[in-house]
């Protein structure tokens, strides 16, 4: 018999089943619907003895050292800086965008002037949003502005999120950031890590614990049941009603009884290739190719010595449960609207004193990996609590 149902073991998932087995001493069994542990962080050595990462690029970035010392109890990380570029009119250059591509998409004399003028406008800035350029008065830094968003930003989110230019609201990008130096870095988080060997291993370990007892391949919401008239979970077919910490998508909990939450899917294609690398960075972002936004080369990531290499193509689509491709749903998509059809999920889950629901999907947010353990922790303290 168990103290505690978890479904789904994601970083949220398997961080409150450790949490609840160790510390409290109680004994969790996780169903988890695919056929491997770990979430969107599986990876995996594919035929070629590369690892890849089967649901898209994961590193992981925090600025908390707390953060970094838990996920070290269970496996080792190395330092792993993401750099990016982007292709644009043919030609590959620094993304962010930075005096470097300054450099690349001007002629000399503009390119000095524009950086001296980025310079004295922004005195000791690393980082200004695209929306301060734009509005800054001078004509020759708003030129850039608006050529980078013409050329990046308006055709990349439009092509990632599926909507035509003209509706697209440009506050949301105006916040995206250049670069006042030569300065590549992708992320600005303080640690940027991949784990030594890989992030199955790191789940693995996560979840080794004589307490915890996990099941893939089960899809939970054919063992559980959300009983309106007693607002209470029931898990094997009302005889169990042990307290459930949900982290699959909030909507199919219930049926969808308010209406399906949209979501971004991906359809991941990866392609194997002879030579040593393909690529001369290990994630390129294509805002003006046909279908695909960005494409990564995982032997960069892990640092892997191995013959060959393989690269993956991320292809955005809505997500549809009941498509052979685009049934797994990566990104949500916060609007009013949709956010409107969540509370109401929320407002419902609240009624049932059994149940927890958290994650991305459980939240429908997105959270970075580091977001996902602390939420894992917030939703471990209101157990212990209780
Ligand atoms: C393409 C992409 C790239 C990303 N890159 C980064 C990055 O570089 N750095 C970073 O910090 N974050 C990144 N993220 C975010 C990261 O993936 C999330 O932080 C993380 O997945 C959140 O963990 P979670 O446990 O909430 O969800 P998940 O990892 O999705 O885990 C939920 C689990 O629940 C299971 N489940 C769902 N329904 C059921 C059911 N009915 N029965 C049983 N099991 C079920 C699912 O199969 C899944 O395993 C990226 C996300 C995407 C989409």
């Amino acid at each position: 018999m168990y103290d505690y149902l978890i479904v789904g073991s994601g970083f949220c998932g398997s961080v409150i089943a450790r949490k609840l087995a160790e510390e409290l001493d109680k004994k969790v069994l996780i169903l988890e619907k695919r056929d491997q542990i770990a979430g969107n962080m599986y990876d995996y050595p594919d035929e070629n003895g590369i690892m890849v990462q089967k649901y898209g690029p994961h590193t992981f970035v925090t600025d908390k050292p707390e953060i970094v010392e838990y996920i070290s109890r269970y496996g080792g990380w190395h330092e792993y800086v993401v750099c990016t570029e982007a292709e644009i009119d043919g030609q590959l250059i620094p993304s962010p965008f930075n005096f470097k591509a300054v450099e690349m998409m001007y002629p000399p004399d503009h390119a000095a002037e524009l950086i001296r003028r980025l310079k004295a406008r922004f005195p000791g800035e690393e980082r200004v949003p695209i929306f301060m350029l734009a509005e800054c008065g001078d004509e020759l830094i708003q030129e850039y502005a608006e050529r980078m968003y013409q050329k990046d930003y308006i055709p990349y989110t439009c092509k990632q999120w599926g909507i035509p230019p003209e509706k697209l609201d440009r506050s949301v990008i105006a916040r995206v950031k250049i670069v006042l130096s030569y300065e590549t870095k992708y992320m600005q988080q303080k640690y940027q890590l991949m784990p030594d060997v890989s992030f199955t291993q790191f789940f693995g370990s996560l979840l080794d614990h004589p307490n915890i007892t996990v099941h893939t391949g089960v899809d939970a919401l054919e063992h559980l049941r959300a009983d309106t008239k007693t607002h209470t979970v029931r898990f094997q077919n009302g005889e169990a009603s042990v307290p459930v910490v949900y982290t699959g998508p909030i909507d199919e909990l219930f049926g969808n009884c308010f209406g399906r939450l949209p979501y971004i899917s991906l359809d991941i294609r990866n392609f194997t290739h002879s030579e040593d690398y393909h690529q001369r960075t290990p994630i390129i972002v294509y805002p003006q190719a046909e279908g695909y936004t960005r494409s990564s080369e995982y032997k960069y990531f892990y640092g892997q010595k191995a013959e060959g290499t393989t690269v993956s193509f991320e292809y955005p689509m809505p997500y549809d449960p009941d498509a052979p491709i685009g049934n797994i749903p990566y990104y949500p998509i916060i609007n009013d609207e949709n956010l409107q059809v969540y509370q109401q999920y929320r407002a419902l889950a609240n009624q049932f004193h059994n149940l927890y629901v958290c994650g991305r999907l459980g939240d429908y947010k997105y959270y970075n990996m580091d977001a996902a353990i602390e939420r894992g922790f917030e939703i471990a303290g209101e157990i212990a609590a209780r």
